[in-house]
């Protein structure tokens, strides 16, 4: 059976991005939306990334939403489960879920320029009891939140699937495989490893930690809120706000050591290596874990427990390369076979290439996934694309952050996205799409600001640089710079098509507009 669905908004996630934009168009009166999620339930990466240890590592009073702060948070870093059942809480509290449609993908999302409507075809799962229904949403925009971090990367290993042990990813955590005295091995040294591995390790019989590059690694702040912190967060007005705006203001205040000036990372450098002497007490060791490259060049990780693990006796970190993988085991450049049960895999995620660009056709009949893969991912500031009218994608090229909170990131752009919305209902408008001169000078502008950073010039290669070597994730400058441009939306940087030269547009949204 196939369904067709009418809706004004239609967003693709339901992590952060996804439900601060839902939250902000219902108070917007914005209520004709529908929040599609392929997993079961809200929080995005927090829902999912369920791993041993998962923590954030970004400052708690920085990690909420401006609108929703959370006086609970049980420590200067919170853990993943209070992450999600923050989001679930916030959900709720703004009545938002009643349009939330849960373990529904994007299965293709085609432009139709007679219509000015975006058609979405999407997979129905089974909690809403839609399974095997076709289902296509007619949307007059599409809020795409998808995630920057959630398209599993799996390494390109000779004989990876020959593997007859059990293997999984780090976000895709299989808790049913129980560890306990396990033969177990670790791919990747990155946040997400240096957090589980400290926890795998305390149950392993056996671990074997395989790391490709080194990661410069600062000391965390463990310290848990006390109950009259979490007191006064609550009852003294303005106390939780001064707090974060303490902590963004530190945290920006080290915006030009990324950008500028990266010379100011030798401090961050022997911060680390005197971490690493005290953590690590064999030399040999010690060398395979000191980065030759400057700090900021790769994200800067946060653990006092990465080094400690390292130094157990049940572990070993293997700095040769991995030259193919049998059906019991690893074997490294050196010939070394090593005998592992379970194969954990923390090697990332798709970042430059993200998969749900294949799935979105725009106004020229291309997918956005063939017209980035000769350009690089490009985006008017960071959120809507020449070709693809009215797509909005939160967290979008060169939007995401080294240093500091994305949910600052999210709002502003979900600021914009409602502004756009709210200029198109005051202007009758069927939809908008920025001029390609306008995206040419916003990237190039973006792109020159790269020459000078440390993620340019500090001899590494990341998950930060695409096929091409450019920087096309992060933004290289303050978050407060990033909010100013998009503080409205600017009709003059876009083509627009009018309301009236839409025939047969039933769904006139100004007809309809619901004022808040
Ligand atoms: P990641 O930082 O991209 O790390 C991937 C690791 O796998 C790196 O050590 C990489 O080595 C290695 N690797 C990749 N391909 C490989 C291959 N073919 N063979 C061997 N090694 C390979 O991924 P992640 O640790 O999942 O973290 C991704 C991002 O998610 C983070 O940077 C952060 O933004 C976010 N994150 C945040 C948190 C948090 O807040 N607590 C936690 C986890 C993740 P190379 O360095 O040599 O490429």
């Amino acid at each position: 059976m196939a369904k067709l669905i009418e809706v004004d908004h239609l967003i693709v996630g339901a992590g952060f991005g996804g439900l601060c934009a839902a939250i902000k168009l219902e108070e917007s009166g914005e209520r004709d939306f529908v929040v599609i999620e392929k997993d079961s339930d809200v929080g995005g990466t927090w829902h999912i990334n369920t791993y041993p240890g998962a923590e954030c590592d970004v400052p708690s009073q920085l990690y909420s939403y401006s609108f929703a702060l959370n006086p609970d948070w049980s420590k200067v870093y919170s853990p993943q489960q209070e992450i999600w059942a923050y989001t679930k809480r916030v959900a709720e509290k703004a009545g938002v879920l009643d349009r939330f449609v849960f373990q529904t993908a994007v299965e293709e999302a085609r432009w139709d320029d007679q219509q000015q409507r975006w058609l979405v075809q999407v997979s129905t799962g089974s909690t809403n009891g839609d399974a095997g229904t076709e289902t296509t949403y007619a949307a007059r925009t599409v809020i795409s939140a998808s995630g920057g971090l959630s398209e599993p990367n799996l390494p390109d290993i000779e004989g990876i699937e020959s593997f007859a042990g059990t293997t999984f990813h780090s976000a895709r955590w299989n808790h049913d495989v129980d560890l306990t005295g396990k033969r177990i091995a670790v791919i990747g040294t990155g946040a997400s490893a240096i957090q589980l591995v400290p926890e795998v390790a305390k149950v392993a019989g056996r671990l074997d930690v395989y790391q490709r590059t080194p990661n410069w690694i600062i000391p965390r702040n463990e310290r848990r809120f006390s109950r009259l912190e979490k007191l006064a967060f609550r009852h003294i007005p303005f106390a939780q706000r001064a707090v974060r705006a303490s902590v963004y203001a530190t945290l920006e205040a080290r915006v030009p050591a990324f950008t500028r000036f990266p010379q100011l990372m030798a401090a961050v450098e022997r911060q680390v290596k005197g971490n690493i002497a005290k953590g690590i007490s064999d030399p040999e060791l010690r060398a395979k874990v000191t980065p030759i490259y400057r700090a900021g060049c790769k994200r800067i990780l946060v653990s006092n427990k990465w080094y400690p693990a390292l130094d157990r006796d049940n572990v070993d970190l293997i700095t040769d390369r991995i030259e193919r993988i049998t059906p019991t085991g690893i074997v490294a450049t050196d010939g070394t076979e090593r005998e592992i049960d379970v194969l954990i895999i923390a090697t990332g995620f798709h970042v430059t290439d993200p998969p749900i660009a294949q799935h979105i056709t725009g106004r020229e009949g291309r997918t956005l996934a063939d017209v980035w893969s000769t350009t690089g991912m490009r985006a008017y500031k960071g959120t809507t694309i020449h070709g693809f009218p009215n797509l909005f994608q939160i967290v979008g090229p060169n939007t995401a952050l080294g240093h500091s909170s994305m949910i600052f990131i999210i709002e502003s752009q979900v600021r914009y996205v409602v502004d756009a919305v709210r200029s198109m209902r005051r202007d009758g408008l069927a939809s908008v799409e920025p001029t390609a001169q306008a995206q040419e000078e916003w990237t190039s502008a973006v792109l020159r600001r790269m020459e000078s950073t440390v993620w340019t010039t500090g001899g590494c290669a990341s998950w930060y640089l695409d096929q091409f070597g450019n920087n096309t994730t992060l933004w290289p400058g303050q978050t407060f710079t990033f909010r100013r441009h998009l503080s409205h939306f600017d009709p003059e940087q876009y083509d627009v098509v009018a309301l009236d030269a839409v025939p047969n547009d039933k769904g006139n949204p100004t007809k309809e507009a619901v004022s808040a």
